[in-house]
């Protein structure tokens, strides 16, 4: 017996369980092609993911800045309000986390399509 991913949640599983105890995948009874499909729509899962984490920090960074650009003294001039730097800061760093797993999974691509 081994610890294998589950090829539909990626969680660690038994090499020997029928059934994912995670996701209830029917592990024993997938094929290769399946596996590969499952493994797929999971990495394209993750890109969607990541994707929609840089758009929303984008939002954080423009809610920010018109929350910067509002509280006195007016315009986008120092200092910055409190609030206005949390959201700015969280929107940088949640755009650059977001764009770091989108090249991430860029780099370990979709899993060839052999079915
Ligand atoms: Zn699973």
């Amino acid at each position: 017996m081994a610890i294998i991913r589950c090829p539909s949640c990626n969680r660690r599983i038994s090499s020997i369980a029928k059934a994912c105890p995670h996701c209830h995948e029917a592990v024993e009874e997938l094929n290769q092609g399946e596996r590969a499909q499952l493994a797929r729509r999971r990495w394209r899962t993750q890109l969607y993911h990541a994707r929609n984490l840089t758009y929303l920090a984008m939002g954080l960074v423009v809610i920010g800045t018109l929350v910067w650009w509002m509280t006195p003294p007016a315009g986008l001039t120092p200092p910055v309000s409190m609030p206005a730097a949390l959201l700015l800061g969280l929107g940088i760093v949640g755009y650059l986390v977001g764009w770091g797993r989108v090249l991430w999974l860029r780099l370990m691509r979709a899993p060839d399509r052999s079915d």
